[in-house]
């Protein structure tokens, strides 16, 4: 039987996309979108897309098995605990969480609706951290200064990007267990730079989808390890794999694409 979905975002770049993908999908079925662009709007053949404030009553009445929440960090907070309370199990791809907020995602998940969560849903990133947390275990011993730049669109709200936040968090914690110091960006008479700090940059142009750089410098070189996305087919992809596995869970907890990508590549 095919999945039933229903997509918080629906008329965003991100929600659009991964919209597209489930229409593509014979195992998917989209049965009702939110935004509060457009409400009343079809995004596909008789499903047309409800305003936020009519969540609660849309969800009792369609039922979906998983609900895909590309919004902004405020309102994906309110519509996890909707969709909780409703007992829908989650996939959350969006970004710029404060720490309060994804305590109150958890609180509103844990014991609940399985959910998965990641600022990055593209199967290339999560394997980027991997790699960026092996290059940094190998260079502790050498005192390699690490950098971060991240490159997005224009219209990108949030920075620096959870990607890039979530990598300098992976360095900090192999390297000096989170004592690393983040600067971001860097303005005016700064002096010299010292081992502790991780630079973070966050550039905004054009229609860039998304790209991702962590530097390790030392004297005489440089190792640089970038991860690219050509299109947000990349991101989409990896949230039908995550509406797959999820809708297969019963525990309610948040999980990782960590997790996720472990069973499936060791066929669990
Ligand atoms: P976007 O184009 O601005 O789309 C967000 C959409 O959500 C807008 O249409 C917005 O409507 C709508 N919205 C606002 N409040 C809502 C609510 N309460 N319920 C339902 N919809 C609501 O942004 P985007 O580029 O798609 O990015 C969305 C999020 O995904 C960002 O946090 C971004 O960083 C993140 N992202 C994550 C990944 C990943 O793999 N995890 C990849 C790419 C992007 P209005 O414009 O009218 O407010």
């Amino acid at each position: 039987m095919a999945i039933k979905i229903a997509v918080a975002g629906a008329k965003g770049r991100m929600g659009g996309q991964v919209v597209k993908s489930i229409l593509e999908d014979d195992n998917m079925e989209l049965i009702t979108g939110f935004d509060p662009s457009g409400v009343g709007e079809e995004i596909a053949p008789g499903i047309k897309i409800s305003s936020p404030d009519e969540m609660d009553k849309v969800l009792k009445e369609v039922k979906p098995d998983v609900f895909v929440d590309f919004t902004n960090a405020t309102a994906a907070v309110e519509n996890v605990k909707v969709a909780s309370r409703n007992k829908v199990k989650l996939v959350v791809g969006t970004t710029g969480f404060s720490e309060e907020q994804l305590e109150e995602m958890e609180n509103a998940i844990k014991n609940h609706v399985p959910a998965i969560i990641s600022p990055n849903f593209s199967i290339g990133v999560n394997i980027f951290w991997k790699l960026i947390a092996e290059a940094a275990r190998h260079l502790q011993a050498y005192q390699y200064h690490v950098e971060i730049i991240e490159m997005h669109h224009s219209h990108k709200k949030d920075a620096p990007s959870g990607t890039a936040v979530k990598a300098a968090e992976i360095i900090s914690n192999r390297l000096t267990k989170g004592e690393k110091k983040f600067v971001y960006g860097r303005h005016g008479i700064t002096g010299e730079r010292t081992d502790e700090e991780i630079g973070i940059h966050a550039v905004r142009a054009g229609d860039i989808v998304g790209d991702h750089t962590v530097l390790y410098a030392g004297i005489g070189e440089r190792l640089e390890i970038t991860h690219r996305a050509h299109s947000r087919e990349a991101f989409a992809q990896g949230v039908i794999k995550a509406i797959e596995w999820i809708k297969g869970k019963d525990e309610a907890r948040i999980y990782s694409m960590d997790e996720m990508m472990r069973e499936l590549e060791h066929g669990g």
